[in-house]
């Protein structure tokens, strides 16, 4: 409650200091928020990133919880799925409404626990409000598709809402994404068990008490907190969950598939990691074009401090331009993102290690540090917070780990192409596919290429353009299925077609 009713950075941040035990953040089950009953109950420990000291602690849910939580969810589904569009859409404005009222606070508040920029953590919970909004306009408007077979029958699709879901997100966009989930899920009339990354559940704590708030009926979305190996996998195996919505890494995206195989009928979304590359055509450093295509460039790779999915973590550049590229980007990004004031701090000292890792390996390999350097190792008790400035790395080997696994920090590797087919090729040379960026001035190349890549989403002279009806997932490893309007019906619904007579 002292969380929820504090409404500025400074406010917050004396709150935190004040404190001499943290806040436990509870679960919200069944309409109310209360820390789970089960006797073998452990804690987790959250740090804020950008100091390194303690922020609060969450209860870590355990089976039994999670299926008291899953049996609430049944129960609500009974009701939720019998209710009109107008109604469920009617709630979704609430909620978004209520979100509008409280930005700050959630921006504040996400800013601290995840370690971002105040100024991101304000565009994330805009997007988390019109995850809300898009949704309860959508479904008053939804079609469905009839046709007559041979003038015999009248044909038509009727969907009915799935059941009951495990929404499961990740740490880097906390509210965005677990908003992402919910509410398409609740929009298509399913009940949910949602789960936040475990090192930031700030977020997910303050939508419960906005969502008991909105008036959502009891039990329609119940938020558990947890780690993955205990309460996440307790909820994706449970057989009373009709399906999993799941945005993570591709090693937990396939322990789910893996725990889930013999459940055919579980309804599976998993949005996955990635190692996207960027492809630089020399026309795109043009004078009139330049500013943009390095400025297109440098967003790609460092917004949010590299920890977005859909990072551009891979620079290929025609050779023509390559020198000059690798020298103009260098300078932009040094002058325009600088560590506190447009870079925050990386989301976990766990995180810290392993991109410290990486950059110790990039030392190893010899690679060319144009900008950036092994960060220091942490102190034991973090103190100093996670801080690790933007990196880019040129002379790196195409087989090095370092072009191949994502490290999802603010590093990023340029090498150069030769041609068209080598841009394709190199794009492509990886177990990744989730987006892409493409940067020229030739309108034939933009098709001609961006069809060739391998990617869920390829974006031309852009970035991070997304209208929510468009398809969003993965190729290859970085997932399966696609959300986003018609699309996240298709996974929040099943479908029967009907035959009648048509006459
Ligand atoms: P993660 O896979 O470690 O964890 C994601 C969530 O899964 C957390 O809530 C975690 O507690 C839970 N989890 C872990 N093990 C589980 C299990 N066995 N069963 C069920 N749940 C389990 O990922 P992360 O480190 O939190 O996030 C970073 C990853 O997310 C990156 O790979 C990034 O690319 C990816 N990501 C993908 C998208 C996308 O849309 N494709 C968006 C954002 C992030």
């Amino acid at each position: 409650e002292a969380i929820w009713g504090c409404d500025s950075l400074d406010k917050a941040n004396s709150l935190i200091a004040s404190r001499s035990t943290p806040i436990c953040l509870p679960n919200y089950v069944a309409g109310e928020l209360r820390l789970p009953s089960s006797p073998s109950t452990t804690f987790i420990d959250s740090f804020a990133p950008k100091t390194g000291s303690l922020l609060c602690r969450l209860p870590c849910a355990q089976q039994d919880d999670v299926e008291e939580a899953i049996s609430y969810a049944r129960a609500a589904f009974q009701t939720w799925s019998k209710t009109t569009r107008a109604e469920r859409s009617r709630h979704l404005r609430r909620i978004s409404e209520l979100l509008q009222e409280h930005r700050e606070l959630f921006a504040v508040w996400e800013s601290i626990d995840q370690g971002k920029t105040l100024e991101r953590a304000r565009i994330e919970v805009d997007r988390a409000i019109s995850n809300f909004s898009y949704f309860s306009t959508y479904i008053l408007h939804e079609q469905t598709a009839a046709r007559v077979v041979d003038g015999v029958a009248l044909t038509y699709e009727h969907r009915s809402p799935a059941g009951v879901f495990a929404l499961i997100s990740p740490w880097n966009m906390p509210l965005y994404l677990l908003t992402w989930k919910i509410a398409p899920c609740i929009a298509f009339g399913c009940t949910a068990v949602a789960k936040p990354s475990e090192i930031t559940s700030m977020s997910a704590y303050l939508l419960g008490v906005l969502l008991q708030k909105a008036g959502l009926p009891a039990g329609v979305v119940n938020i558990v907190l947890g780690d993955g190996p205990t309460t996440g996998a307790a909820l994706v195996a449970s057989p009373l969950i009709d399906g999993v919505s799941f945005t993570g890494g591709t090693p937990t995206g396939i322990a789910i598939r893996r725990a889930t195989a013999h459940q055919i009928r579980k309804h599976m979304s998993l949005e996955l990691g990635g190692k996207n590359p960027n492809l630089i055509f020399a026309d795109a450093m043009a004078p009139a074009t330049r500013e943009r295509t390095i400025r297109i460039a440098a967003s790609a790779a460092f917004e949010n401090q590299g920890e977005i999915c859909l990072c551009g973590s891979r620079i290929y550049v025609e050779r023509a331009a390559y020198a000059e590229f690798v020298r103009e980007f260098t300078e932009y990004v040094a002058k325009n993102y600088t560590l506190r004031k447009t870079v925050g701090a990386v989301a976990s000292r766990q995180h810290y290690n392993k991109i410290r890792g990486y950059l110790q390996l990039a030392a190893d390999e010899k690679a060319t540090f144009n900008l950036g350097a092994v960060p220091p190792l942490l102190d034991r008790d973090g103190s100093q917070g996670y801080w690790i400035a933007p990196t880019i790395l040129t002379d790196v080997a195409p087989g090095s780990l370092l072009q191949q696994d994502e490290i999802f920090g603010p590093v990023v590797t340029i090498s150069p192409f030769e041609d068209e087919e080598d841009a394709v090729r190199l794009a492509n040379a990886s177990e990744y596919g989730l987006a892409a960026v493409l940067l020229t001035n030739d309108g034939a190349r933009m098709r001609r290429v961006g069809e060739q890549i391998e990617a869920g989403l390829v974006w031309v002279n852009c970035w991070l353009v997304r209208e929510l009806g468009t398809p969003f997932g993965g190729m290859k490893n970085s997932g399966t299925g696609r959300e986003g309007g018609e699309y996240s019906r298709d996974v929040f619904t099943v479908v029967r077609t009907l035959h009648l007579p048509a006459y």
